[in-house]
């Protein structure tokens, strides 16, 4: 892994994600020995513009952010790091520097919002009262819509089939709260096939 330090400087910006939900966390600064630093202890360093010395994000707050992935753009002069966070990323308190709110994932958006409902046991919410009647009935729903998708992908009907593919993803995911199992890990099973 190659980075070209001399263009600006010696500093080249540094996009940190969330491993789980690409959500965009912050952007820092790495020279080559905060980026050298980053790789061999796994933990976000960056060289901080204002301390004008290697920051390691955390080394206050204890916020540290471990390494998942690093990649870097086509010209050798971004670095790209997918990061677990510990608590918040922010010095303001929030999760992300670009707001509570920035984009992620769609399907990581919807599992959240199920989680949401749930959690806070909404009054009226058809997710909460499904959840509330048992894992039993919840993996029957799935049975249910998956059946509907299967019955759907032999008819010609595109709509009514992306209908049902939709219902069933989305109790899927009321299955997986119950469960207590996570989106991630279900990718994380997925990847470590490939391994
Ligand atoms: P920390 O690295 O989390 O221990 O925070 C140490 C100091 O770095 C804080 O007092 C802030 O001034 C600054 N800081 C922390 N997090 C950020 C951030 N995400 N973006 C910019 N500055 C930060
Ligand atoms: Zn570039
Ligand atoms: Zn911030
Ligand atoms: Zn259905």
């Amino acid at each position: 892994m190659k980075i070209d330090f001399n263009k600006s400087e010696g500093l080249v910006p540094a996009i940190i994600q969330d491993y789980r939900t690409l959500q965009v966390l912050m952007l820092g600064y790495m020279n080559e020995e905060a980026f050298e630093k980053t790789k061999n202890e796994g933990i976000v360093t960056f060289f901080s513009r204002s301390k004008n010395r290697l920051w390691t994000k955390g080394e206050e707050s204890g916020n540290f952010l471990t390494v998942e992935k690093i990649d870097i753009d086509c010209d050798q002069d971004t670095i790209l790091i997918k990061a677990k966070p510990k608590n918040v990323v922010c010095h303001t308190g929030s999760f992300s520097c670009f707001g509570e709110k920035t984009d992620k994932g769609f399907l990581y958006e919807l599992e959240e919002k199920i989680s949401k409902r749930i959690d806070e046991k909404t009054e009226g919410s058809y997710t909460y009262s499904l959840f509330q009647k048992g894992i039993n009935k919840v993996a029957q729903k799935v049975g249910e819509e998956a059946v509907e998708v299967v019955i759907e992908a032999k008819d010609d009907n595109i709509d009514l089939f992306k209908n049902e593919a939709a219902d069933l993803l989305y109790h899927f995911l009321i299955l997986l709260k119950a469960k207590n199992v996570s989106l991630n890990e279900i990718e994380k099973t997925l990847l470590d096939r490939n391994k």
